[in-house]
């Protein structure tokens, strides 16, 4: 009983947390006041009911783009809040390298958008993890400080304990499509003991940025062999342009 009122507690507080936060963060209010939002191409559906790529177009319930029909991702399903594109780079770049964290909550308030077909089933946010030695120079990892923001206005709670990223690899910028898959296959684990958090379980994946989907996917392979139920993903942005399905 006790744990069913502090539920609901926690119910109406998200709820009226969230009517504050759209009281100071109106949508079309973020676009007007800042130039850096200006021209941001904000991302909904219609889309690829998988990786969340947008289509001009609806096509149907459960279409898949052509990269996801030559071979399904290891998640269930990704959405961006918007694209990685001219109009966004600049906010983008000024949160993962510029270290500004000023827009935080409008970003989570945008992936709490695209991913609310998540958040009633969801168990937890597990933000993507940065090798201890990158955690290291960068001082903060992005992913977890948007999962720590989404878990203010979502049901679920952010988990940074239960995936790791136990090898050391090079930037993935520097890196060629195929390049980048082979670069991160058997990077992430979940340590023995915490097997019972992700087993069974609903997650959610959090990134900042979705480019060709290789760190995602060997996120979602490490989840799912650890015994994951669902793997949804919501990233921050995503590159739009039409890729080929991975070699
Ligand atoms: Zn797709």
């Amino acid at each position: 009983m006790d744990q069913l009122k502090t539920i609901a507690l926690r119910r109406l507080f998200l709820r009226a947390s969230n009517a504050v936060l759209e009281l100071v963060y109106p949508p079309e209010h973020q676009r007007e006041d800042d130039p850096r939002w200006r021209d941001v191409s904000f991302l909904d559906d219609p889309c690829c009911v998988a990786c969340g790529f947008p289509f001009e177009f609806d096509v149907g319930v459960d279409s898949l783009c052509a990269r996801c029909s030559a071979r399904r991702p290891s998640y269930d399903r990704l959405r961006s809040a918007f694209a990685y594109d001219d109009g966004s780079r600049r906010l983008v770049l000024g949160f993962k390298h510029g270290g500004r964290t000023q827009d935080v909550k409008r970003f989570a308030i945008q992936m709490r958008r695209v991913g609310r077909s998540f958040w009633a089933t969801a168990d937890w946010l597990v933000p993507v993890p940065l090798h201890t030695r990158r955690l290291i120079r960068r001082r903060y990892n992005q992913a977890a400080i948007l999962a720590n923001a989404l878990a203010g206005i979502v049901n679920p709670s952010c988990r940074a304990d239960i995936l790791f990223r136990h090898k050391a690899t090079i930037s993935q910028g520097l890196q060629t499509a195929s390049g980048r898959f082979r670069n991160v296959q058997g990077a992430f684990s979940v340590p023995d003991g915490r097997r019972a958090r992700v087993e069974g379980k609903n997650i959610v994946l959090i990134d900042d940025v979705f480019t060709t989907g290789a760190t995602l996917e060997a996120c979602a392979r490490t989840l799912r062999r650890a015994g994951a139920e669902t793997i949804n993903a919501v990233t921050l942005a995503r590159v739009v342009k039409n890729m080929a399905p991975p070699s």
